[in-house]
């Protein structure tokens, strides 16, 4: 038996088989031939395969995401068979006699800059397309595996650090467990493994080896360790851990149904945070009031080029349909910094936290704002949904976000196609400025969402996703906690409500805190829904002010 140390993010302990997960890397070399047919047969035989491959994902995404969804591997099975790209490809391998990996990374890299220079936003769209269809033609020659987990039964997940992107990607039924060598504790990473309320170990000595790939392991998210071959004494101790938790959950179950009120009858809305609609099932079983924080990036970090409107409209209808008549709250694209998605072809940047993220980049790409904009209205004619904007630091910003949003409105009235003309506009509140200037923005919106990870980052100065600033990155700090009281204050003065959703609203030694505030809303990923109800009824709001001598 080995033992593996590292930081722990989610408690719990799973016991499985490890996956090391593999990056698709592609080194292409240009090699000369000495039979260009036999380096075209290759050729043809590769593109058979990615065509097969992209079957797959087509029948696999028809079944999550429906035939709308689907339509871009239908699309990319087209781009690998063009006849164009083909013959250039043929053409590089028989003029320079060189392999096929190099002609098709020719020919991709020279389609993708003519299709980047033509007017057209759809076909400068499509370069994104020539990318990953030539990648993926690579890779089949190159034999390199795509990436992902190639088990078929679940396991634990062992990377080096995983993008937001790859996530994204991953088949959720299969994993028991992430552990990852890099990563810090409020990386999006973390945050899934919330999400799927599974054991998560970041900052581990694991080694990625191919040896490792296949064997036992236990991930004991209480300590943060990770023992590989576990010895029979191990297994039994800690599948009575396994045994333990279960029975805890049976005991939360009991309080699905029931309200969610103090002592003293102060009552607060438990709403979850979802990435994706295959959140929803765990948002039903954990019994939460509504959604408050749909993460929508993940459909853009999850497609291949821009979603477009009627895929958006697909996804939040189904949401708010689903949700039944509870508020979901749709935080609207929050790109950059650490999720990018290739097609947005964003700046290299210095500092890309402080960059052009979120709500810089809706304001600079009007067209994409836009786009999303219309699909959240549609769909809110299917439900109750409310609108969130992210990163916000000016009310200028909120004056002309409103501007535009009564513009997609305006040219929704002129269809005839009907919304909810009573839609909640909301702002979340994750930079020093929005806190500052709280009264005023207050006065513009119908509610405020504070985003503590990202508050606490730029308060403190401390880049979330770096691993080794983790000791110093402290939510607690008496700065956050003094700026929630006066968020919560300003919310209500301007007449709004105020939730959280950053990670910190599902910290149950501050639950009495957050009440004693006033806050009206905490959302938290599905699995904390219950043990946040039982704080909550556990919770005498007067006598902790009273014991804080607060009133
Ligand atoms: C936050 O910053 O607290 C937040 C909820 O948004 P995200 O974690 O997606 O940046
Ligand atoms: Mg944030």
């Amino acid at each position: 038996m080995i033992i593996y140390e590292g930081k722990a993010v989610f408690e719990g302990v799973a016991i499985g088989k490890l996956s090391v997960y593999k990056k698709a890397e592609q080194f292409v070399k240009r090699e000369k031939i000495e039979d260009a047919d036999v380096e075209i047969s290759r050729y043809e035989e590769a593109r058979n395969t990615a065509v097969m491959q992209l079957q797959v994902l087509y029948d696999k995404a028809v079944k999550e995401v429906g035939e709308s969804g689907a339509e871009i591997f239908e699309a990319h099975q087209m781009m690998v068979e063009d006849g164009d790209f083909i013959d250039s490809v043929e053409n590089i391998i028989r003029t320079q006699m060189v392999n096929a990996e190099y002609a098709v990374a020719e020919t991709g890299d020279n389609f993708r800059k003519m299709f980047l220079e033509m007017d057209d936003e759809y076909f400068r769209g499509r370069a994104a397309d020539v990318k990953d269809i030539s990648e993926r033609v690579i890779n089949v020659l190159m034999g390199v595996g795509g990436g992902g987990i190639e088990s078929s039964e679940p396991v634990i997940v062992v990377a080096d650090d995983l993008a937001p992107s790859e996530t994204v990607q991953m088949d959720k039924d299969k994993i028991l467990s992430f552990v990852t060598v890099h990563g810090s504790a409020n990386s999006h990473t973390s945050i899934l493994a919330k999400t799927m309320s599974i054991p998560a170990i970041i900052g581990c000595d694991i080694p990625l080896t191919d040896e490792m790939d296949g064997r036992e392991a236990i991930v004991d998210g209480f300590e943060g360790k990770v023992y590989v071959d576990p010895d029979e004494e191990t297994l039994a101790e800690k599948q009575k851990i396994v045994e333990k938790e279960q029975e805890k959950k049976e005991l939360l179950e009991q309080l699905r149904g029931k309200e969610n009120i103090t002592q003293d009858g102060q009552k607060i809305n438990l709403y979850a945070n979802i990435g994706n609609t295959k959140d929803l099932g765990l948002v039903l079983k954990n019994d939460a009031g509504g959604i408050g924080l749909f993460r929508s990036e993940f459909i853009y970090l999850g497609s291949e080029t821009y979603p477009t409107e009627d895929e958006q409209f697909a996804i939040y209808k189904q949401v708010a349909e689903t949700m039944a008549g509870k508020k979901v709250i749709i935080r609207t694209l929050d790109i950059g910094a650490d999720k990018q998605a290739d097609y947005f072809e964003l700046p290299k940047e210095e500092n890309p936290a402080l960059g052009l993220r979120a709500i810089r980049i809706c304001l600079t790409r009007p067209e994409v704002f836009k786009t999303q904009l219309k699909a959240i209205l549609r769909a809110s004619a299917f439900g109750k949904i409310s609108i969130m904007f992210p990163m916000i630091i000016s009310v200028d910003e909120v004056k002309r976000i409103k501007e535009i949003v009564e513009g997609v409105k305006a040219e929704l009235d002129s269809l005839s196609v009907p919304y909810d003309k009573e839609i909640e506009l909301g702002i979340m509140i994750e930079t020093p400025a929005a806190v500052m200037i709280a009264e005023e923005l207050a006065k513009e919106v119908d509610f405020f969402s504070v985003g503590t990870n990202d508050l606490t980052q730029y308060t403190l100065a401390i880049d979330r996703q770096n691993q080794s600033l983790d000791e110093f990155y402290d939510p607690h700090h008496p700065a956050i906690l003094r700026m929630l009281k006066m968020i919560v204050d300003a919310a209500h003065k301007g007449g709004a409500w105020a939730g959280i959703c950053g990670e910190l609203g599902s910290d149950l030694s501050l639950t009495k805190e957050f009440l004693a505030m006033g806050y009206d809303e905490l959302s938290v990923s599905p699995g904390r829904i219950l043990p946040l109800r039982k704080a909550v009824i556990e919770t005498n709001v007067s006598e902790y002010k009273k014991e804080k001598g607060l009133e």
